[in-house]
């Protein structure tokens, strides 16, 4: 997918709806501008499953170490149809320690039956996000999550399309709060007091907030903004909200497509 940085890494693509959140997902909306001709919610194994493993003729892996590498982001890392591959790619992951793997998924609930089993506390090298769009889906999954052991575990409110009280689930334990809203044709609006709320929730709790990108309509101070695709993140960096503030040397996801 154009919009993916050379730090990532589609074991599969394709994946099914599961709740409000996917309404307009940005997989199938990828694959209509690319007139795919298979159906997104179809699963199929990529041509880059073994990628991890992949050397240059120069002799050094494809995937540089010491980098982060934004895992299934054209499907949904625990879906039930990957579940016959996943274990080889938890064996690759072990095998790459140098590499950082950060995957979002809406299906938490199920990661405890797809670990692998030396998971013990959670490997050092994979962060997982936990993926909310509203209160509902909040008040569902974060309980579910909170109780998992992962080493890294950021929640990733993506597509905001409500306001949502996260303050009983911030504490040390989630490492980062990402907010962005939903790209697209006709999609749902995100009101930038929304952000604010919750930017104030994680400054409370002292955990670091980012917002991601804007989305491509905004409200704010009463007044609806269209956004571009290729300003959604610009602009949402410009509000300059960030907590703790970013600095240069801060961890990028760059142009990474989220919603
Ligand atoms: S990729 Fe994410 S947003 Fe798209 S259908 Fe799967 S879970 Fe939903």
């Amino acid at each position: 997918m154009s919009s993916f940085s050379e730090n990532s890494w589609n074991p599969w693509h394709g994946c099914t709806k599961i709740s409000p959140g996917c309404k307009f997902c940005y997989v199938y909306r990828q694959d209509a501008r690319y007139g795919s001709a298979v159906e997104s919610s179809l699963c199929r194994k990529t041509a880059s499953f073994r990628l991890p493993l992949q050397i240059r003729r120069t002799g050094e892996y494809k995937l540089a170490p010491g980098s982060v590498i934004y895992t299934c982001f054209t499907s949904d890392f625990l879906l039930e149809d990957a579940d016959i591959w996943r274990a080889e790619c938890w064996e690759m992951m072990r095998f790459r320690s140098d590499l950082f793997f950060y995957f979002f998924t809406k299906r938490i609930d199920r990661l405890e039956q797809c670990l692998p089993p030396d998971w013990g506390n959670g490997y050092e090298n994979v962060i997982i996000g936990c993926t909310v769009e509203n209160q509902d889906r909040s008040d569902y999954r974060l309980p579910i999550f909170k109780a998992l052991p992962i080493r890294h575990k950021t929640v990733i409110v993506a597509p905001m399309i409500g306001p949502v009280d996260l303050s009983p689930y911030l504490d040390e334990s989630i490492e980062e709060v990402s907010v962005s809203g939903e790209s697209g044709v006709d999609v749902r609006p995100l009101y930038y007091d929304w952000v604010l709320d919750l930017r104030a929730q994680c400054m409370e709790a002292g955990v670091p907030f980012i917002f991601h990108q804007t989305g491509a309509t905004l409200i704010k101070d009463g007044k609806r903004y269209s956004i571009p695709r290729r300003e959604q993140i610009a602009q949402a960096r410009k509000a300059g909200i960030d907590y703790p503030a970013r600095t240069d040397s801060a961890p990028d996801k760059g142009n990474i497509e989220l919603y």
